[in-house]
């Protein structure tokens, strides 16, 4: 069994804590400012009723406060998180330290270029070897996310797309895409057209060439898709769309898998955007900052949000998530090109050794090899009345984050399983033990896991309406 998390605290507000007039600060005694506040605003400075209401708490009081509700987080640094497609990698503390240094920290975005030199020449650099891994032209680091990385690209396609005077209406995008690649390509206004999977898991092509016509501003593709499962036909696809005159924009959320052994701009994927916080080690955000840095071909170039005349234009206010572009710098600095190379290879390698010892307990949906990350289905265990949604709950008993599920959608009962290389086997091999037990586990006690955290089974979709944030134990 891997650890277990530690879910039995009880905790009040930040505003329970601490008592009037209590501060963790000693700050000078600031009549003279008041009087003269009072000179020039008169009535209108605020009483000290309509004053912010902050908590008044001592410095233990915070740091506990916080710290205790740090370890209600499952997080990368206490347990393993196989969260299919979303490259839960290990965070090395070296992009800590880089990150931190003052001359980085504590840089203000409003500094005049001349003041920046340091700062610009790691973008450059940054820029320069996702553009060498990625196998493009050009690279903006602004975007914040993928998903708006995504926004990027396609506003850029659709750029392009007018300056030759065309207007295009439909976007292809393969049954195995991430929901953002839909989302994206609607909320630019195209229409979103599926083009079907295979039974080897792949792009069905003759499905893709009946969609194909010059009405196609683009095909969003994921390679490997989220199925795990390289897309061998992917040079055939940009040829066939070329042709008819529309991109191929590429997400590159999964290049965890390839780096170092293939290019998707050596394949003919126009523009893509990297996950800085997947592959490049920078933290998932809980809400915080990420990075989708996008690269483009030659044609597209001139559109990016830092070019000239032509530029679609900001996307993000200064010059992006800077502290995220210092991690991913130093990780990138780290590993070498011989190591992101390894990086992949083993997390390829660690994907597939859960997949050998899973396969006889579960469903199997695609037998093609998988590279980062394997997808089985629930159908053995829905005979026994247990579904997937039961598995996961089962997991978190045994210390282990559920994987992604009910993604994608076209498997039935979806757990998608996505070790990353910084597992050790020992680690996967306890991983695999967790999902074993789910596995042959019967349905009356499964259907009330988990039993070890504070709350057990929630629902979610209104929890997440309604959050109550108060929690009171019964
Ligand atoms: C994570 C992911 C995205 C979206 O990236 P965010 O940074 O979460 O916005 C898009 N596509 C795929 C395949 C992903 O895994």
């Amino acid at each position: 069994m891997i650890g277990r998390q530690n879910f039995d605290f009880e905790e009040q507000l930040i505003f329970e804590h601490g008592s009037k007039g209590r501060s963790g600060v000693d700050l000078p005694e600031c009549a003279e400012s008041q009087a003269a506040a009072i000179k020039v605003l008169g009535k209108h400075l605020r009483t000290e009723e309509d004053q912010a209401q902050l908590a008044e708490c001592s410095e233990p009081e915070v740091n506990r406060h916080y710290t205790r509700l740090s370890r209600w987080n499952f997080s990368i640094d206490t347990n393993s998180y196989p969260l299919g497609s979303c490259t839960m990698k290990y965070n090395p503390r070296i992009n800590e330290w880089a990150a931190r240094l003052p001359g980085f920290a504590q840089l203000h975005p409003y500094l005049p270029e001349s003041r920046l030199e340091n700062a610009k020449a790691l973008i450059e650099e940054l820029r320069a070897y996702l553009g060498e891994i990625g196998g493009f032209e050009a690279v903006s680091l602004q975007p914040a996310a993928g998903a708006q990385g995504e926004f990027t690209g396609m506003l850029m396609i659709r750029k392009a797309l007018e300056a030759r005077g065309e207007s295009r209406h439909k976007v292809l995008v393969p049954a195995s895409a991430h929901g953002t690649n839909p989302a994206t390509a609607a909320f630019l206004g195209y229409r979103a057209v599926t083009v079907a999977t295979g039974s080897d898991g792949l792009i069905d092509m003759e499905d893709f060439e009946a969609k194909l016509d010059e009405d196609c501003a683009a095909i969003m593709i994921t390679n490997p898709n989220t199925l795990g499962l390289f897309e061998k036909n992917i040079s055939e696809v940009c040829e066939k769309v070329h042709a008819v005159g529309g991109f191929v924009y590429g997400d590159g959320a999964n290049l965890n898998a390839l780096m170092g052994i293939s290019r998707p701009g050596d394949w003919g994927i126009d523009v893509m955007h990297f996950n800085l916080h997947k592959t490049f080690t920078t933290p998932h955000g809980g809400g915080g900052p990420g990075g989708g840095a996008v690269g483009v071909c030659k044609e597209l170039a001139p559109f990016l949000p830092d070019s000239g005349e032509q530029s679609i234009g900001r996307v993000r206010s200064f010059w992006g998530n800077f502290g995220m572009m210092i991690r991913a710098y130093a990780y990138i600095r780290e590993m070498g090109a011989g190591g992101l190379k390894k990086a992949s290879e083993r997390a390829v390698l660690n994907a597939n050794y859960i997949k050998a010892k899973l396969k006889k307990a579960f469903d199997l949906p695609y037998e093609t090899d998988c590279l980062h990350e394997v997808v089985f289905s629930d159908w053995k265990q829905q005979k026994h009345g247990v579904s997937t949604m039961d598995m996961a709950k089962g997991l978190i008993d045994r210390g282990v984050h559920p994987p992604t599920i009910y993604f994608p959608l076209i498997v039935h009962g979806a757990l998608m399983i996505e070790p990353t290389e910084t597992e050790s086997k020992e680690e996967l091999d306890a991983l695999c033990e967790a999902f074993l037990e789910v596995a042959k586990e019967g349905p009356e006690r499964l259907r009330l896991s988990p039993f070890h955290t504070a709350l057990s089974r929630l629902d979610e979709a209104g929890a997440a309406r309604n959050p109550i944030l108060v929690f009171k134990k019964e």
